[in-house]
């Protein structure tokens, strides 16, 4: 599979070789309707892209259409807006393992080739990341050098030595040792924050996780005193900060505190209408980030929507057992706890977004996870628009991407299509016809058998 997908890689390599003459050229996407991201649909519509970018979105009748462009019918099909994960782990997951061991620079490609197979434009790594190979996959991303879904990071911070669940905490330790850079900053008072702070404003990135947590009394849970004083320092500097917060009552003071957005809903107990409607003003994300305890009950090996992605015995590990079931039963008290708290939410104006945790954990796999996310947004009673409007506008509101996340002029030509139309139901963004990230179709079919 490794010499396979480097041979990949290298085909990727060799386009970007010609990105002078490919920079130029127009694609013409006929007879569509049109999911912006923002809401709006479109019917009969054509989306006009020059090279990377989309340039013209409406009736190809009134549109200037230069004379190389090659036009594409694709009369009944639906495109929308490649989909954004906001919250993940990238690197430590190795398909039929999990571990330190697993996180090398050709494995995390994959995973964001894994992504644009699913229809992923971008995803969020958080605060699991060395930084220093982080950011380096991100220039060569930006120089057409790395191809797959955008890498989007952030620094972690917690209490020193401490911050991802021990099992996590062992892995990312060995990581920091076996590549030498940085990934938890240890923050033991507000002077060390502050310097901590410092140094990840010095490496330009804009992002910080924070981790406020005691693991069940099995690690020292980060202080106000402290998450205030990152929190204020990174603001000042531009940057954003993000939360694992343990439960719904360390929301409030978070949200004063100035944090950005929230990496788990907290949804199930104690969430209220007051803080749903502190988040909204004060321009606070959610992620629910609910598939994460959900689907490790289900066999989702035996979905084939997974299963053309992972090797056999893989899918055969994540099928019928003992602790997975076909349709997993459900609490219906836990079922109507979390519709109320979708309903705060909806009522409040929040900004739901969607992320899945993929990767944090053996078996919770990278771009899969996410259509199932959705899935659960709308049983819990968010309209299939909105869910959309989750992975899309508003996942790239969340993670500072301006020009991603709709179908409009100027923005990047990420793009999703399918056979059947998502309002209809949730689940059709499972029929992928084809994907284009940076106006260049994705190779679904050779990534698929690279992954089997
Ligand atoms: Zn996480």
């Amino acid at each position: 599979m490794k010499s396979s997908l480097l041979t990949l890689i290298m085909i990727f390599s060799l386009h970007s070789a010609n990105a002078q003459e490919s920079n130029g050229r127009h694609v013409l996407l006929d007879q569509l309707r049109v999911i912006v991201g923002d809401g709006n649909v479109l019917t009969d519509a054509a989306v006009l892209i020059e090279g990377d970018t989309i340039v013209a979105v409406g009736d190809s009748d009134m549109m200037d259409i230069p004379a190389d462009t090659t036009r594409i019918d694709l009369a009944g099909k639906t495109l929308l807006p490649a989909l954004i994960d906001a919250h993940a782990h990238l690197g430590y997951d190795g398909v039929s393992s999990w571990g330190a061991q697993n996180y090398t620079r050709d494995n995390l490609i994959e995973q964001l080739h894994r992504y644009a197979y699913y229809g992923f434009g971008a995803v969020f790594s958080a605060g699991s990341d060395p930084d220093v190979l982080a950011l380096e996959i991100q220039r060569q991303q930006s120089a057409g050098q790395a191809g797959g879904a955008r890498l989007v990071f952030a620094a972690g911070m917690a209490p020193p030595g401490q911050g991802p669940n021990n099992q996590f905490l062992v892995e990312t330790l060995a990581v920091e040792q076996q590549t030498g850079n940085t990934i938890l900053r240890g923050l033991g008072n507000a002077e060390q924050a502050r310097v901590a702070v410092q140094a990840v404003a010095d490496q330009s990135i804009p992002f910080i996780k924070l981790w406020v947590d005691d693991r069940g009394g099995t690690q020292e849970k980060l202080s106000p005193e402290i998450y205030r004083v990152v929190i204020a320092e990174a603001s000042r500097s531009g940057i954003a900060t993000v939360v694992h917060q343990q439960f719904a009552s360390d929301m409030p003071d978070l949200i004063a505190a100035g944090v950005r957005g929230f990496l788990h809903g907290r949804l199930e107990n104690g969430f209220t209408q007051e803080i749903a409607s502190a988040a909204q003003r004060n321009n606070v994300f959610i992620v629910p980030n609910l598939g994460l305890a959900e689907l490790r009950r289900e066999a989702i090996g035996e979905d084939l929507f997974l299963a053309h992605t992972l090797p056999a015995e893989t899918a055969q590990r994540l099928s019928a057992s003992q602790q997975r079931l076909p349709i997993p039963v459900r609490d219906p008290q836990l079922e109507q706890t979390l519709r109320n708290s979708f309903a705060m939410l909806l009522n409040a104006n929040v900004d739901i977004v969607l992320g899945t945790d993929a990767g944090a954990v053996r078996d919770h796999p990278y771009g899969y996870t996410g259509h199932r996310e959705l899935e659960i947004f709308v049983r819990h009673g968010m309209s299939p628009a909105q869910a959309i409007n989750a992975a899309t506008s508003v996942a790239a509101r969340a993670l500072g991407l301006p020009d991603s996340g709709q179908i409009k002029a100027g923005f990047r030509a990420d793009l999703l299509i399918l056979d059947q139309n998502p309002l209809d139901d949730i689940r059709n963004t499972r029929n992928i016809h084809q994907v284009y990230l940076g106006g260049r179709q994705v190779d679904r079919a050779t990534i698929s058998q690279e992954f089997q």
